[in-house]
C-alpha cells in the first residue's frame, strides 16, 4: 500500500531557495509516514501536495488533524525537513491552508471506451483515467486526449461517426497504459523495489555504453514526446518488471483489504505457520504410528 500517498492536502508556499522553480520536486518522507510532491506554479509560489499512504493514514501524527492552527504550524516547524519556512510562513500554511481543507484522495479510474457514438459522449482526462500522481503524467495524458480528438476531428471532417470509434481505440491503450504503470512502476515490498532499482541502474548505464543492445530501462522513456505511454508499459512487460510488480502490490493489496475488512482474520504467515505445523503433524504421526506397530510385532 506505499503508493506515494493516497490521503493528501495541498497548500501554496513561497518557492524556497534551492527548490527548482521549473520542474517538480519529489519529496519522500518530508515528514514521518509522509511523501510530498512540490510543483511550480506562477509568481514564484509552489504547490505542495503531501500525504499518507491508506495503511499509514492511521500512523500518522494527531498533530496534523488537528484543528487549531497553532498544533499544526508547531509540528510542521518541528518535524517537517524537506526546507524550511519563516514563523509566519509556518502559521499561514496551517491556518488558511490546511486545517481549512478536507482530506483528498487520490482514486483510479479504468475505462475500456472513452466515448458512445450512442449517447453522443466522448471523455478524457481524469473522468476516464484518474491514478495516483506518482509518475506525474495525469495532465499530460489529459492534454494529449484532447489534442487527439482535435485532430480527428480535422481527419475526419467533423464526422463524429467516425471520430469517436477512432479517438477510443487510439486513447484507451494510452489510458490504461498510464493508470497501469501509475500503480505499479514502485513495488509494495521494498526488498522487491530494491532489486528493481538495482537493475534499473544497471539496465540504464549499459544502455548508455551499447544502445542497440541493451533496451532502456522503461521509466526513462515516460515523458519523452517520441514516446507513447503504451511504449514505455509494452517496454516494461517485456523485461518482466511491471507484471513482478503488479503480482506482489496485487497480492499484498489484497491481504491488506482481507485484513481491514476482517474478511481473513489471521495472517497468511500465521497460517502458513499452523498449516506447517498440521502438514507435520501429519507426516509424523503415521510414520510413529508405523515405528510402533513394527516394534509390538517383532516383541
Ligand atoms: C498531487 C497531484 C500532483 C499531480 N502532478 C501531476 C504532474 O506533475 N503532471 C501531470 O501531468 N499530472 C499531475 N497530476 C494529475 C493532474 O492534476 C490531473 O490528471 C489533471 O488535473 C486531470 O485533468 P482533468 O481536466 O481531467 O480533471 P480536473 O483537473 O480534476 O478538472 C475537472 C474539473 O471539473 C470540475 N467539476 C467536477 N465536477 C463538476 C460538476 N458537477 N460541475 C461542474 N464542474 C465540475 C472540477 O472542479 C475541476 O475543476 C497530479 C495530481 C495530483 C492530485
Amino acid at each position: 500500500m506505499c503508493d506515494i500517498f493516497s490521503a493528501f492536502k495541498a497548500v501554496h508556499v513561497k518557492r524556497p531557495e534551492g527548490l527548482s522553480p521549473a520542474s517538480v520536486s519529489f519529496l519522500p518522507g518530508c515528514l514521518p509516514s509522509f511523501n510530498g510532491i512540490c510543483m511550480p506554479e506562477t509568481g514564484d509560489v509552489v504547490n505542495l501536495s503531501m500525504g499518507a499512504s491508506r495503511n499509514e493514514f492511521d500512523n500518522i501524527s494527531p498533530d496534523l488533524k488537528s484543528d487549531d492552527p497553532k498544533v499544526v504550524a508547531a509540528y510542521m516547524k518541528e518535524n517537517f525537513r524537506a526546507f524550511r519556512l519563516t514563523e509566519e510562513g509556518y502559521l499561514d500554511w496551517a491556518m488558511t491552508q490546511w486545517t481549512e481543507q478536507r482530506w483528498n484522495r487520490t482514486g483510479q479510474v479504468h475505462c475500456n471506451r472513452y466515448s458512445s457514438l450512442e449517447c453522443g459522449i466522448v471523455m478524457m482526462g481524469d473522468s476516464v483515467h484518474a491514478t495516483s500522481p506518482s509518475i506525474g503524467m495525469g495532465m499530460n495524458t489529459a492534454l494529449r486526449d484532447a489534442q487527439k480528438f482535435v485532430e480527428l476531428l480535422d481527419e475526419f471532417d467533423d464526422d463524429l461517426g467516425r471520430a469517436l470509434p477512432r479517438y477510443t481505440i487510439d486513447r484507451v491503450p494510452e489510458g490504461n497504459a498510464l493508470t497501469h504503470i501509475a500503480l505499479n512502476t514502485y513495488c509494495f515490498d521494498a526488498g522487491v523495489q530494491a532489486r528493481s532499482m538495482l537493475a534499473q541502474i544497471a539496465r540504464s548505464g549499459l544502455h548508455y555504453l551499447f544502445p542497440s543492445l541493451v533496451d532502456p530501462d522503461p521509466n526513462a522513456l515516460i515523458g519523452q514526446p517520441q514516446y507513447t505511454l503504451s511504449d514505455a508499459y509494452d517496454l516494461a512487460m517485456g523485461q518482466g518488471v511491471l507484471a513482478r510488480h503488479r503480482e506482489v502490490n496485487q497480492r499484498i493489496r489484497q491481504e491488506f483489504f482481507e485484513r481491514e475488512t476482517g474478511t481473513v482474520r489471521t495472517r497468511r504467515e500465521e497460517r502458513g505457520r499452523s498449516s506447517g505445523l498440521v502438514r507435520g503433524a501429519m507426516v509424523v504421526a503415521p510414520v510413529a504410528a508405523c515405528a510402533v506397530a513394527m516394534f509390538m510385532k517383532k516383541q
